[in-house]
């Protein structure tokens, strides 16, 4: 719809899809930021600076996932203060390299711009099958928890 409304030069309606477009990203953000939170006591989330991987994207790409990164976190932050459950923001470096099952950073783990399209790899340490982002993710929940253990004070 948006081509169509693009090749017939139509400005009004090409605005309108955009804005349409817009909503409905807004939309899925609010809808998966009200579950998290609603089936979470705790949230750990990486905090993403500048991923290398934005390197390669176009510019409106990467505004386009900046502003929904940054959304995700504005939501996020005022739904769990409102709901009572905790938000902790870590530092996610070498959170995809590392194995979550022995902890090392072996030859085979993703690494640099090459290692952007390993979706996923076997541990040479320890010869764990990790899914990338669900190897990072458990790698991100034990800093947070880290971090918590360290912080609470024992009973
Ligand atoms: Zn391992």
């Amino acid at each position: 719809k948006l081509a169509v409304a693009q090749r017939a030069k139509n400005k009004k309606r090409v605005k309108a899809i955009h804005a349409k477009i817009k909503n409905t990203r807004l939309d899925l953000i609010h809808k998966f930021t009200a579950k998290l939170v609603k089936d979470n006591a705790l949230i750990v989330v990486g905090d993403i600076k500048s991923r290398s991987f934005t390197n390669s994207m176009t510019n409106l790409a990467k505004s386009t996932y900046d502003a929904g990164w940054f959304e995700l976190k504005r939501q996020l932050e005022y739904k769990c203060k409102h709901a009572g459950c905790q938000l902790e923001m870590v530092n996610e470096s070498y959170t995809t390299q590392t194995c979550s099952y022995c902890h090392k950073i072996s030859d085979s783990s993703p690494k640099g711009r090459a290692g952007l399209r390993i979706r996923g790899w076997r541990c040479a340490e320890c010869g764990t099958w990790h899914d990338r982002d669900i190897n990072a993710a458990k790698n991100i929940l034990a800093v947070g928890l880290d971090r918590l253990a360290v912080g609470i004070p024992s009973v």
